[in-house]
């Protein structure tokens, strides 16, 4: 009897171990969860900042477009994207259940395809009066990402979201584009982080490191161990 109750107690003991075990290792996945579904949310709220742009420039195209039927596609783009971010407000900002953002992205895709389906029809119906055919390489420099990112910061964004400046970086002038946000910091206080990686122990400004692809790893920074260094840069006003 002793010995049964021995082995009832080692086989509890052993139980309670593993599961301690699990519950840890659990514990142990939560920051990587969390960091997981923070980056995948700012992933998604990206891809549909760059619907809005979208959605925007068409609507600068509108007033030339005749077909009302044509129009009704543009009306229905934006209730989907009205209902597209009315799903984004309830996401919650932080949180470790990505599939509660996978619900939202066939949403987004749903979005950017009807965007471009009621382009390829306003195109059409523009193109039908060559009087307004300038206005659609417009709707594409808006829209088109850069290749690059942000001089300072490396922030992947449409040109729209761009603006270039003159700037003096050690005395060597240069021309450059940035972020909104990055280049009102450089007026306001003059000075800027600017994104490094070290590479054979020298700081490489990231446009010049190889396979660092801001559109691919922007959102990844962390895990590259960026360097941020803060350089002399002096603004150079902008000439009227
Ligand atoms: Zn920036």
């Amino acid at each position: 009897m002793a010995v049964l109750g021995f082995w009832i107690i080692a086989i509890l003991c052993i139980g309670a171990g593993l599961v301690l075990i699990v519950r840890g290792y659990g514990l142990k996945q939560i920051p990587k969860r969390a960091s997981a579904y923070r980056r995948r949310y700012v992933q998604t709220v990206a891809q549909i900042e760059l619907a809005v742009v979208k959605l925007n420039s068409l609507g600068n195209l509108v007033p030339h477009v005749r077909n009302g039927r044509v129009l009704d596609d543009y009306e229905s783009a934006l209730r989907m994207m009205e209902t597209l971010l009315t799903a984004l407000n309830r996401l919650p900002n932080f949180g470790t259940d990505r599939q509660v953002l996978g619900q939202v992205l066939p949403m987004v895709r749903r979005v950017d395809m009807k965007i471009e389906e009621t382009y390829r029809k306003f195109k059409r119906s523009i193109e039908e009066r060559p009087m307004l055919a300038h206005l659609l390489p417009q709707y594409q420099t808006e829209t088109t990402p850069p290749a690059e990112g942000c001089y300072f910061c490396s922030r992947p964004f449409m040109r729209a979201y761009f603006k270039a400046a003159s700037i003096k970086v050690e005395g060597i002038k240069l021309k450059v584009y940035g972020c909104h946000i990055c280049i009102a910091e450089l007026k306001a206080t003059k000075k800027i982080k600017v994104l490094y990686f070290m590479e054979k122990g020298r700081p490489v400004h990231w446009s010049l490191c190889e396979g660092y692809k801001p559109m691919e790893q922007y959102w990844d920074l962390n895990r590259r161990k960026p360097s941020y260094q803060t350089p002399a840069i002096e603004l150079i006003p902008e000439e009227v």
